[in-house]
């Protein structure tokens, strides 16, 4: 038995470095590696049981061509070469007769390290000239908001909040989404550490807070302007800090001047008392650090809501300690570009948004797209308006091709079924952005069946199609070591010797200690022209809700399901939870089946009455696939495709719905 060091590239903050015991050429066991820094040695059950996901029966083997209709499930198997030459000839039919732009690749975040995403696959799709992909379902209105204000400078490091007297956990649930960050934070409360959570949801956390805001999803920005507007009024905010480090504070307080507590709180369907004893409670503490999470972003004020919680320290005069500040993504710490590595830059061409996947895949002309590469994704379990993506992609004249490590649903639905290799099947670096490190990981197993890698299968793809030129990076060796070349010679023998490097500042910055802000003049920008152009109604302007359902659906991760990834592993069926006083109302029962719809769709799913839930507001988690509903369809069949005023971002919580018993079909 060989125990193999590794990493996890997952979609997911804590980026673990793994430990990986292999016999006969099979995974054996998977655990955490002991001396790594802020995982230190544990790691999620879904990593730990994947070896079960590696040799499903689930899993793709071998290349396979549709044989029958669309979506029927009809494949037969065909060689590499064959497969390779029919999509290299479709990809090559589409553009001579349509343009590159037809093509579209679809990708996110499955196994999205620097050796599997935006290289060689960018490197095809840009001398294509295909439609560039702008990757908003997660993360693209927090990145505009943190880039506005910030520059993107690096945040409080994770394991950095046992340093702090006050922890601020926004929309966000570590115990599924970050797990390590959960035994900081209880180790900061034990040595007195107080903790306010912001969530609609009592998560886990909540449970343990010292204060829980229960507010209604999308009405973060309301409650951050009210505590910004009293932090002003009453002389707590540092206007030494701001006169020297930021821009835009006038502005901003005129524009929070409308949001009393009273009014914030109505909107928010809170009690105003819970909003000033939080922010009497930040005024007072020091160090103190606010995780905003990424739940803040999923609705039509997503964007400007993280603007108005990420200058809360400004305001406030929170940085310059250890454990002071905020943390949003920490990826910033190295700035590797595999697109660059490969030579490639992107093309000019249109741009679709990925959270309109289905309104495009139906309504786009001027070329109507006629060929999709899917890949690193499932974006049938992961985009909005589900029933409109499903319509997209059972598109008769549509050519799909889905390169996947699973069946899934999208898998289903194609022309050509690839197979993927997992992270353990190939070589991989991957940059953190919860705790700041690049780790690498060499491949532990070979390829399971005919897998291959996704770096292997576009260089391929670029080959046959003749867009290769003289003198390029032509494999993941050449385009691994481009990128280590970008490193110091400390940091690549660190890789080397221990998987892990670390950035320049290390590996806790302290926020105007050591890093700053990375906007032109350095300075915090609070309300920035390019964002105040991009929001409807200008930066900080809230939008109300569309009132359609009585009920708002959120759809957040729980721990086996952070994404899509997994969904073939869990077992179902998942229930909606809802208040038990909206259930009532409603005359349904705990473990009832019922069917939860608006205009854009139904899902028939069971029942969960859940203490956990505030009234008006019902939650069924992200990321399932069509096996965990009674019909097929997921939350994302109720997801609206309209976008957050920043970033383009998807709105899956401004979902409204109505919930009875269902009736039989
Ligand atoms: S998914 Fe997250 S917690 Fe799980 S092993 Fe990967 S990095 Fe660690």
């Amino acid at each position: 038995m060989a125990r193999l060091p590794s990493a996890c590239p997952l979609d997911c903050p804590d980026t673990c470095g793994l430990e990986v015991d292999v016999e006969d050429g099979r995974l054996r066991r998977i655990a955490g590696r002991a001396d790594h820094p802020f995982s230190g040695g544990f790691i999620c059950g879904k990593v730990r049981g994947s070896a079960r996901r590696v040799y499903s029966a689930e899993r793709v083997c071998q290349p396979m061509r549709r044989v029958g209709a669309k979506g029927s499930g009809e494949f037969e198997a065909l060689s590499w070469d064959a497969a390779l030459e029919l999509i290299a000839r479709r990809l090559q039919a589409v553009r001579a007769r349509w343009g590159g732009s037809a093509i579209l690749p679809v990708s996110y975040g499955g196994s999205n390290g620097l050796l599997s995403q935006d290289g060689f696959d960018a490197r095809l799709f840009d001398r294509l000239g295909a439609s560039r992909l702008l990757r908003t379902v997660c993360a693209a209105p927090t990145g505009r908001a943190a880039g506005g204000l910030y520059g993107k400078m690096p945040g409080v490091a994770l394991q950095c909040y046992d340093q702090a007297q006050l922890i601020v956990v926004w929309g966000c649930n570590p115990s599924a989404t970050s797990i390590h960050l959960v035994p900081v934070i209880r180790r900061a409360q034990r040595a007195g550490a107080r903790l306010v959570v912001v969530d609609p949801r009592r998560t886990p956390l909540a449970g343990h807070a010292d204060l829980h805001l229960p507010v209604l999803p999308g009405t973060d920005l309301p409650v951050a302007l009210s505590i910004i507007r009293w932090l002003f009024d009453k002389g707590s905010a540092d206007t030494a800090f701001l006169s020297a480090h930021a821009r835009g504070a006038a502005e901003l307080r005129q524009r929070a001047e409308a949001w009393s507590f009273e009014r914030a709180a109505a909107v928010a369907g809170l009690q105003p008392e819970l909003l000033e004893r939080f922010a009497t409670l930040y005024a007072a503490s020091s160090p103190a650090v606010i995780r905003c999470g990424w739940g803040v972003e999923r609705n039509r004020n997503g964007g400007s809501a993280v603007a108005a919680i990420l200058a809360l320290p400004s305001v406030a005069g929170k940085f310059g300690v250890a454990g002071g500040g905020y943390t949003m993504s920490n990826s910033s710490g190295f700035q590797l570009d595999p697109r660059a590595a490969v030579g490639s830059q992107p093309a000019a061409t249109r741009a679709v948004n990925l959270s309109q996947l289905g309104k495009s895949l139906l309504r786009l002309s001027d070329p109507p797209l006629q060929a999709v590469f899917v890949y690193n994704m499932n974006p049938l379990a992961s985009c909005p308006a589900q029933n409109k993506v499903r319509q997209g992609l059972l598109r008769e004249d549509l050519f799909s091709v889905v390169f996947e490590q699973v069946w899934t649903d999208t898998a289903r639905l194609a022309d050509v079924v690839l197979p993927a290799t997992t992270f353990f099947e190939h070589r991989e670096l991957k940059v953190s952005y919860g705790s700041y490190a690049l780790r690498r990981a060499a491949p532990c197993i070979a390829p399971v069946g005919e897998a291959r890698s996704n770096a292997a299968v576009f260089a391929e793809l670029c080959a046959r199609l003749g867009l290769n030129q003289p003198g390029e990076v032509q494999d993941v060796e050449g385009l691994e070591t481009r990128l280590l070349s970008q490193l110091n010679a400390e940091q690549r023998q660190a890789l080397c010797e221990r998987g892990l490097a670390l950035p320049d500042f290390g590996d806790a910055p302290v926020q105007f200690g050591d890093v700053f802000p990375k906007t032109p003049d350095g300075k915090v920008d609070l309300c920035p022209a390019a964002l105040d152009d991009e929001a409807p109604g200008g930066l900080y302007c809230f939008r109300p809700a569309i009132q359609e359902g009585s009920l708002q659906l959120i759809s957040p991760a729980i721990p086996q399901l952070v994404s899509s990834t997994f969904g073939g592993s869990l077992r179902g069926p998942i229930p909606l939870q809802i208040h038990p006083g909206d259930a009532a109302d409603r005359g349904l029962f705990d473990q009832g089946t019922v069917r939860v719809f608006n205009a854009s769709g139904e899902v028939v799913c069971q029942l969960a009455c859940s203490t956990t839930m505030r009234r008006g507001v019902v939650c069924l988690p992200k990321g399932l696939w069509a096996r965990h509903t009674a019909n097929g369809c997921t939350a994302n069949a109720l997801a609206p495709d309209t976008l957050s005023d920043l970033g383009g971002g998807a709105c899956y919580n401004d979902a409204r719905v109505e919930v009875e018993a269902w009736q039989g079909p």
